[in-house]
């Protein structure tokens, strides 16, 4: 298991259940999560907001099932092993896997989404962890393997190709800046309010809402909101 967002771990203690011999290889950081997915299940609520409606509580796995990996490490699946490489990008507890026979990597969300009917890579949306240096360390490390396929959590298989990868670092450099411009133009929008707000209330005679401790309060939580508005819908 790549990484430990719901969309890629709600299903293994399903599938534990149904599969008694099973065990799940991930990251160290990610394992605690499967066996208690108390955070998992708050951290996606919070994120995705009315959307949770179409998600299906995770089975807890237990903990004696689950082996966890740090960066290097083998994982033996008898005709071939894969190699555990950590990318923590897109969420802390990312390990993308290296099939040595097949020379293909599973990258998770470390790549991007990949779309194969218009075969581009878009950029996953922003969970807590998300950090734009790392995420292009992660991409750069996959271009430093080059290995002749990549199999996306989000969808399936492509030939590595670092034209593509390059257009998605690309991607992720824009939309960092497009998220930062439209965080400027809010707080612009927010000041602009406030001080309309205290020229009416000095008119009216009332106290303005002169402290700037209560005004940074109010302008953080609009932003808060703004946020939260613009990113529930696009959770990866
Ligand atoms: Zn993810």
């Amino acid at each position: 298991m790549t990484h430990a967002h719901l969309d890629h771990a709600g299903g293994a203690g399903f599938l534990l259940a149904d599969c008694p011999n099973a065990t799940v290889h991930t990251h160290e950081r990610a394992a605690p999560h499967l066996s208690d997915p108390t955070q998992l299940i708050e951290g996606t609520r919070a994120a995705v907001g009315e959307q949770w409606q179409y998600y299906v509580e995770p089975n807890p796995a237990p903990a004696s099932r689950i082996n966890a990996l740090t960066d290097g490490d083998t994982v033996h699946l008898g005709d071939r092993s894969l190699t555990a490489v950590a990318a923590p990008g897109h969420a802390l507890h990312q390990m993308m896997f290296y099939d040595t026979t097949e020379d293909t990597l599973f990258t998770g969300d470390a790549a991007g989404i990949y779309i194969p009917m218009q075969d581009r890579i878009q950029q996953t949306s922003p969970p807590s962890q998300f950090n734009l240096e790392t995420c292009l360390d992660d991409v750069r490390a996959i271009d430093s393997m080059a290995p002749e396929t990549l199999c996306f959590g989000h969808f399936g298989p492509r030939v590595y190709d670092d034209e593509l990868l390059s257009s998605y670092k690309r991607a992720l450099v824009e939309w960092v800046e497009a998220v930062r411009q439209k965080r400027v133009s809010y707080c612009h929008l927010m000041s602009h309010c406030l001080t309309q707000e205290s020229y009416l209330a000095k008119r009216e005679g009332a106290k303005p809402p002169s402290s700037s401790s209560n005004r940074r309060e109010r302008v953080r939580r609009g932003y808060s909101a703004h946020t939260r508005h613009n990113y529930a819908g696009s959770y990866a």
